[in-house]
């Protein structure tokens, strides 16, 4: 998990799992939770207002103290004092990954010890290994905000759910949580032995609500549907970690016989999308300031992690918002999205039966001098590892890489690494991080 810089001190993120995260900060989480309770209601004129003041707060905070912002500011003529809010946000150049990569430390807020600091880690969706701080109040936000937008699917705290998880469970593949009303599923042991157990294990105590990656549930219904086994219909399912196709969300509506919710964020927190009742994708506007910029790439200013603000920060997915005239009968004014084009990436069988899907990316989360990454299966037991690399790259970060992939693939698998100068593209001409040779494509 996230290496601590030795100038500020602070928590580790011991992995971003809802109910642990909730009785972390549970009162910061509740406030927060009262807030996002009204405002999903703002009209759009509320909406703006509280952006402009947001971001006003924020753009100054950073100008004040936080050293990469502070040059920034000063190397391009832009007075923080003057700045009106999301129509002077054009002026602030984006924030590239590279950047947050290679200048992390001046990021980072000269008085972020105020703010509460965790290191958080996180590859998304282009492969690329960052370590970012996260602050008590972006931490309560998010987890507030997220469980607003699972209340859209009908969830509330308590009530039984199954959740497929990189849960790195030692030996057994699922366990159920009595305190927490919760079957947890390790999502590295899927696989179908471990998948019929669980699928019994879900017959027997009926979740009303499931969550997970799209790839993860749509393979446990298949397995179901091999062994002739009906499984359980819950109430709803929310999906997030990796696109979802229209044809995925058909397959997976069709064999758990419910709605599908699907949810897009990122470790980050500079961007939130969520689907609501009416079954449209919403912005959270309340939560983040989401720009498109040509081609519909999506950039997201986080309004609360004062610790290390990440301003106009290049996500790395598209989107395509639906025409702004339209309003959602579900009577919120969050802009609404058509179309997200993220994580399209194809999935890992193992020699032991295994399937690894967007869940392999959390492998190479502390490979220094990584710029970005790629899993290539030849063969069943050989997996290329294609790596664009900088001169921070050395023998150590090698071995960091190779044990982050031991963990998830066994030692079965050869694996091989190859320093490239571009990654792999498939014909569509986007650069998936998982690249199957032997069939088992992304649907
Ligand atoms: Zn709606």
């Amino acid at each position: 998990m996230g290496k601590t810089s030795p100038f500020v001190r602070g928590k580790k993120s011991t992995g971003a799992h809802l109910e642990k995260s909730i009785f972390q900060i549970p009162l910061k989480v509740l406030k927060r939770y009262k807030f996002y309770k009204r405002s999903q209601f703002c009209t759009e004129a509320q909406i703006e207002d509280f952006q402009d003041e947001q971001l006003i707060k924020l753009i100054q905070h950073a100008g004040q103290h936080v050293p990469y912002y502070r040059n920034l500011f000063k190397n391009i003529g832009f007075n923080d004092s003057t700045f009106r809010g999301r129509e002077d946000m054009h002026k602030i150049p984006t924030l590239d990954k590279e950047i947050v990569r290679t200048r992390q430390k001046e990021l980072i807020a000269d008085n972020a010890k105020k703010f509460g600091i965790t290191w958080d880690s996180t590859s998304g969706s282009t492969g690329t290994p960052l370590h970012f701080v996260l602050d008590d109040a972006v931490q309560a936000n998010k987890i507030a905000a997220l469980l607003r937008s699972y209340s859209w699917a009908g969830y509330k705290l308590g009530k039984k759910t199954f959740s497929l998880q990189s849960y790195y469970f030692q030996e057994k593949s699922y366990e159920y949580s009595r305190f927490y009303n919760i079957i947890r599923f390790d999502s590295n042991k899927l696989k179908k032995s471990s998948a019929i157990k669980v699928i019994k294990e879900i017959n027997r105590l009926k979740p009303e609500f499931f969550m997970g990656f799209p790839f993860d549930i749509l393979m446990l219904s298949k397995f179901a549907e091999e062994e002739g086994i009906v499984i359980h219909s819950p109430q709803s399912i929310v999906t997030y970690g990796e696109t979802l196709s229209k044809k995925k969300r058909e397959f997976i509506e069709k064999a758990y016989r419910c709605k599908i919710f699907d949810f897009f964020s990122l470790h980050e927190c500079a961007a939130m999308i969520s689907e609501c009742e009416q079954g449209n994708l919403h912005l959270v506007e309340d939560f983040a300031f989401h720009e498109l910029l040509g081609d519909g790439k999506l950039v997201g200013t986080s309004f609360y992690n004062y610790a290390m603000p990440l301003i106009r920060y290049e996500i790395g997915d598209n989107i395509v918002l639906d025409d702004v005239s339209k309003k959602c009968e579900c009577g919120r004014n969050f802009r609404i999205v058509k179309e997200i084009t993220g994580k399209q990436c194809d999935y890992i069988e193992t020699p032991d039966g295994r399937f690894l899907g967007s869940v392999m990316s959390h492998s190479i989360d502390n490979a220094k001098g990584v710029l970005c990454s790629q899993c290539v299966q030849n063969a069943i037991d050989q997996i290329d590892i294609n790596i664009v690399v900088d001169k921070t790259y050395n023998d150590d970060s090698k071995i960091a890489l190779k044990k982050g992939l031991r963990k998830r693939l066994g030692n079965e698998v050869k694996i091989n690494f190859k320093v490239v100068p571009q990654l792999e593209k498939s014909k569509s001409g986007k650069t998936p991080f998982i690249i199957s040779k032997i069939g088992n494509k992304y649907i």
